[in-house]
């Protein structure tokens, strides 16, 4: 069984002795690796390393260290197919969600190479007679990453490289349960010339991420999880005088008015319901059906829900939808449904009865359709976080925001219509920080800030474009005043 190496100072090392979380691959249910629990003294050590690192890396210029990411992407691309199916094997979304997957990820390295002319201040002269003024923007040290599942290449990837770009070291600590892809990004980007210690990989749960939080030579905490732990990220680690952005979970509502487009808006449902099978926290989880959508845009959901076929993503023949995490997230899952259906809700599609031949143990749940959810219900108010659609029925757009401008989440929300008026309503007046019009997953790209909010982001600056750059530096302001000292002074004649 392979027990996953930490990286710490340049060297790859396995920690034998310690507790460990399996890595499954979902397809099969099987075993594939095993994650240590790294504890403080881990911790203590890869930021030792880290901080040891900084100086020389913080003074190497912004192009050389750009240049090196030029590398890291080339690399990155040559071992694209690799990496697609590594990312498939621990996580269990299909080929082309992984490709999509390491393709934002490579995005927002190419976005970390135009960082240099982020980093460039402003000046004005003359603030008063003969003093200039400039800013330039430092960075902060040794920065920590904390991060998810759900998105094995792409969410290590939201930070580290512009954290190094803009000339810090960093910690980073990938979820346990899919720790092989992010494992092997640093290997490229070690191979790509990185000096030693500037990037420090450890590995575990709770006690590693509360080591990471408290110590005094990390600077700054990037996380992506759920609400509670992005909340409790938030709190411990700005106590310890850390600057901290923190992703949050999400509950995303989709709007159909009755003049959208069958099609067009019953494919965007389907994709932002159960893309990598309802795991993404941009994920459009509630259908708010409006009107005679109901009648025209419902059934065409309910139809092309039941026809979604699951299967194992590990091979060549590719399935709609892969398999969930683990097992015990799909018994969650489940648990969730079924609480729905007690409260009320009508399953119109039930996933659980889903079988796939030859794979009995692989963690499979059909596409779900909950109708007539409402708001107090548990599967309307908590993450459900896998494939998953609740739908709310409601006579116009004004009372169905109302309701969805009661949810404490905030990341994504997507309207489908052919009015210009309604969608922009909509833009102006629903509280969440991405927003689609006749696009189901508004999920930013690299060059726009990962913009939730509310419980769904904890924090100033968000992951992404030049508030990431904010995030990773600190401004320095410098006033200038030049005194007249005789001969060769051009203005003393
Ligand atoms: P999670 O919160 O369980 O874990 C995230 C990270 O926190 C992992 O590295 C994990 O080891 C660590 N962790 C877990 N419990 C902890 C605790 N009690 N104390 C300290 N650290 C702890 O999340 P997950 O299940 O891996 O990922 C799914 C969640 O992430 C969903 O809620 C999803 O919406 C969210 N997510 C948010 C965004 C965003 O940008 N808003 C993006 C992707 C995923």
């Amino acid at each position: 069984m392979n027990n996953c190496p930490v990286y710490i100072g340049g060297e790859w090392r396995t920690l034998p002795g310690l507790a460990t979380t399996p890595v499954f691959n979902p397809s099969t249910g099987g075993v594939i690796a095993e994650t240590p629990s790294c504890a403080a003294p881990h911790v203590d050590e890869a930021a030792q390393a880290a901080a040891a690192a900084f100086p020389a890396w913080s003074e190497t210029p912004p192009v050389e260290r750009a240049r090196l990411l030029f590398n890291f992407k080339v690399l990155l691309e040559r071992h694209f197919e690799e990496l697609i199916r590594l990312n498939t094997r621990e996580h269990g979304k299909t080929l082309a969600e992984s490709r999509g997957d390491v393709k934002r990820g490579i995005e927002m390295v190419e976005f970390a190479c135009g960082i240099p002319s982020l980093l460039m201040g402003e000046s004005l002269e003359n603030i008063a007679r003969g003093i200039d003024c400039e800013t330039l923007r430092q960075p902060l040290g040794v920065c920590a990453g904390i991060t998810p599942f759900n998105f094995p290449a792409m969410v290590p990837l939201w930070m580290y490289p512009v954290a190094l770009a803009c000339g810090n070291t960093f910690v980073l600590k990938p979820s346990e349960k899919v720790p092989l892809t992010a494992i092997r990004i640093v290997q490229l980007l070690a191979e790509a010339g990185l000096p030693k210690g500037v990037l420090n990989v450890v590995h575990g749960g709770r006690e590693c991420v509360d080591a990471l939080l408290t110590h005094p030579r990390i600077k700054a905490v990037s996380f992506v999880g759920s609400t509670p732990v992005a909340r409790h990220v938030f709190e411990v680690a700005t106590r310890h005088g850390k600057r901290v952005q923190s992703n949050g979970g999400a509950k995303n509502y989709v709007f159909i008015m009755p003049d959208a487009d069958v099609e067009n808006s019953t494919r965007g449902v389907i994709e932002a319901a159960y893309g990598c099978a309802g795991e993404r926290c941009m994920a459009g989880s509630t259908a708010v059906v409006i009107g005679d959508a109901s009648k025209n845009v419902y059934p065409s959901i309910v139809q092309a829900a039941r026809a979604i076929q699951v299967g194992p993503t590990d091979r060549e023949a590719q399935p709609q939808m892969g398999p969930v995490i683990t097992r015990q997230h799909r018994e969650r899952i489940e648990q969730l449904i079924e609480a729905g259906a007690k409260e009320g809700a009508k399953i119109a599609v039930d996933g659980r009865s889903v079988r796939v031949p030859g794979e009995p143990d692989g963690f499979f749940l059909g596409a779900t359709v909950l109708d007539e959810v409402q708001s107090g219900m548990t599967v309307a108010r908590e993450e459900i976080f896998g494939p998953v659609l609740n739908v709310m029925r409601f006579g116009e757009l004004e009372a169905a925001m109302e309701m969805a401008n009661r949810s404490p989440f905030g990341n994504g929300a997507s309207i489908f219509t052919r009015s210009g008026k309604a969608a922009r309503e909509f833009k102006h007046r629903i509280k969440s920080g991405m927003v689609g019009i006749n696009i189901g997953v508004p999920a930013s790209m690299a060059w726009f800030p990962f913009n939730g909010w509310d419980e769904s982001f904890f924090g100033d600056l968000h992951m992404q474009g030049k508030e990431g750059v904010q995030f990773f530096t600190r401004q320095k302001v410098t006033m200038t005043r030049w005194f007249s000292y005789g001969e060769g002074d051009i203005w003393a004649k």
